[in-house]
C-alpha cells in the first residue's frame, strides 16, 4: 500500500513529482504555448492551448489543493483575479454578503464595479453571526465572503457557524484565507465551498510573484464556471511565476510557523507599551476574535498584527518614516517585515483608524524588530 505521507512531507518536495523524460527533481518549467494534435484529429494529451492548459501551472495548482484537502483547485494572476472569478460566476440579481472590513480593493470592486454588474452586495460585520444571521435572505443569497482574519483590524469570523447559516439558505460561502495559510486554517474543512488565496503573499512568501488561488470542497458547476472565467478572462499565471510559486510553497509551513511565533513576542511586548492604545492580534487574549480564532486556527494566530499608537494619525505615519530595519511597504506574507500606514492607501472612506499601524512581520530576530519599532516610536512621544 502506497504511505500516506504527512502534508508537511509533502509539501517539502511539492509532491515529489519526477521529470520522467529528464529524471529531474527539480520540476522543469513548461512555456509553450500550444500542443500538438494527434493525426486523427484527437487531443490525447489534454492540452491543447496555453491559456487553459500549462503543465507547470497545473504543478502549483496540485500542491494547493492538497494543502486544502480540496477536490480541485486553480491558480491565476493575482489574488484580485482569482476572488473576481468567483463573484464574476454568479449572475447579475444575485445577493451577495460580504465584511464591512476586508481588503479594500475587492471592497471598492464590490461597490462599484460589481454592483454595476448587477450584484447586489450587503456589507455586514461577518464576525457577528447574529448580523449575518439578518443579512442573508433564503434563496436570494447566492454567496456569503468572508476574509480572515480581516484586513487591517484582524477581526476573526467564525466560518464553521457561518457556513451552517449560509447553507441553511441556499447560499455557498468563500473564505479569503490568505492571511491564515492553509498550515493554520483550513476553511473547507469547516465547511466552505471555495478557499482563495492572495498567493502573492505567504503562499509565494518572498515579494517576488503576483498571483492568486481558488480551492474548491467540490468539482461542482459553479466550479466550472469559475474555470471558464479564468479560461476566457485569460486570469492565467504565467508559467514562470507558476514555478516561483511551486518553489515559494516548499518553505511555506517552515516560514508561517516562524513568523507567527515572533508576531506573537511583538505583539505581547506592545501589549504593554502605554504608547500603544491598542494591539490588534487574534493570537492575544484581548482581541474580540481570540476565542473563535483559538477554535479555527490551528496552530498559530498568523504573521499579521496592527497597532494604534494613542498620539494619533500624525504619530503614526512619523513612526512609520523613522523605522530602519521594517520595510515602508504595502503588501504582507513575505520574509521581510513590513510596516504600513494603512489608512493612507485604502484612502477616503476607509474604515481604518488613522492612528493604526499595519505590521507584516517576516523572518528577523523578533528581538531587533522589537528595538527598531521601539525607537521609531519613541521619536515621536
Ligand atoms: N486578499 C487579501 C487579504 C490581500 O491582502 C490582498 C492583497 O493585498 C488581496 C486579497 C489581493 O491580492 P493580489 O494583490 O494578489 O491581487
Amino acid at each position: 500500500m502506497k504511505p500516506q505521507w504527512s502534508r508537511r512531507s509533502l509539501l517539502a518536495q511539492a509532491l515529489g513529482k519526477i521529470d520522467e523524460a529528464s529524471r529531474a527533481v527539480t520540476p522543469p518549467i513548461h512555456v509553450t504555448t500550444t500542443f500538438i494534435r494527434d493525426p486523427d484529429n484527437q487531443y490525447r494529451s489534454g492540452n491543447v492551448y496555453g491559456r487553459p492548459d500549462n503543465e507547470t501551472v497545473r504543478e502549483a495548482e496540485a500542491v494547493v489543493a492538497m494543502l486544502e484537502r480540496a477536490a480541485g483547485a486553480l491558480v491565476f494572476g493575482s489574488g484580485m483575479s482569482a476572488a473576481t472569478a468567483v463573484f464574476l460566476s454568479l449572475a447579475p440579481g444575485d445577493h451577495v454578503v460580504a465584511p464591512t472590513v476586508m481588503y479594500w480593493a475587492l471592497r471598492n470592486w464590490l461597490k462599484l464595479d460589481a454592483a454595476q454588474w448587477g450584484l447586489r452586495v450587503e456589507f455586514v460585520d461577518t464576525s457577528d453571526l447574529a448580523a449575518v444571521k439578518r443579512a442573508v435572505r433564503r434563496g436570494e443569497t447566492k454567496l456569503v465572503w468572508l476574509e480572515t482574519p480581516s484586513n487591517p483590524m484582524w477581526s476573526v469570523a467564525d466560518i464553521a457557524a457561518v457556513c451552517e447559516i449560509a447553507h441553511g439558505a441556499g447560499a455557498v460561502v468563500g473564505v479569503d484565507s490568505t492571511v491564515a495559510t492553509p498550515i493554520f486554517t483550513r476553511p473547507l474543512e469547516l465547511g466552505a465551498d471555495i478557499a482563495m488565496h492572495s498567493a502573492t503573499k505567504y503562499l509565494n512568501g518572498h515579494s517576488d510573484v503576483i498571483a492568486g488561488a481558488l480551492a474548491t470542497a467540490r468539482e461542482d458547476e459553479r466550479w466550472t464556471r469559475i474555470k471558464r472565467v479564468r479560461a476566457t478572462l485569460g486570469q492565467i499565471l504565467g508559467p514562470f511565476e507558476a514555478y516561483m510559486l511551486l518553489r515559494g510553497m516548499r518553505t511555506l509551513e517552515a516560514r508561517v510557523r516562524m513568523q507567527s511565533a515572533s508576531a506573537m513576542t511583538v505583539a505581547e511586548h506592545f501589549a504593554k507599551d502605554s504608547r500603544v492604545l491598542d494591539v490588534l492580534y487574534p493570537g492575544l487574549p484581548t482581541h474580540p476574535g481570540h476565542d473563535v480564532a483559538a477554535r479555527q486556527m490551528l496552530g498559530g494566530f498568523g504573521g499579521m498584527l496592527s497597532i494604534r499608537l494613542r498620539a494619533g494619525e500624525e504619530a503614526a505615519v512619523r513612526a512609520a518614516a523613522n523605522v530602519k530595519l521594517w520595510k515602508r511597504a504595502t503588501s504582507l506574507g513575505g520574509v521581510e517585515s513590513l510596516i504600513e500606514h494603512r489608512a493612507s492607501i485604502e484612502g477616503p472612506g476607509t474604515p481604518c483608524p488613522g492612528d493604526l499601524l499595519r505590521l507584516s512581520v517576516g523572518l528577523e530576530d523578533p528581538a531587533d524588530l522589537i528595538a527598531d519599532l521601539d525607537q521609531a516610536i519613541g521619536a515621536n512621544s
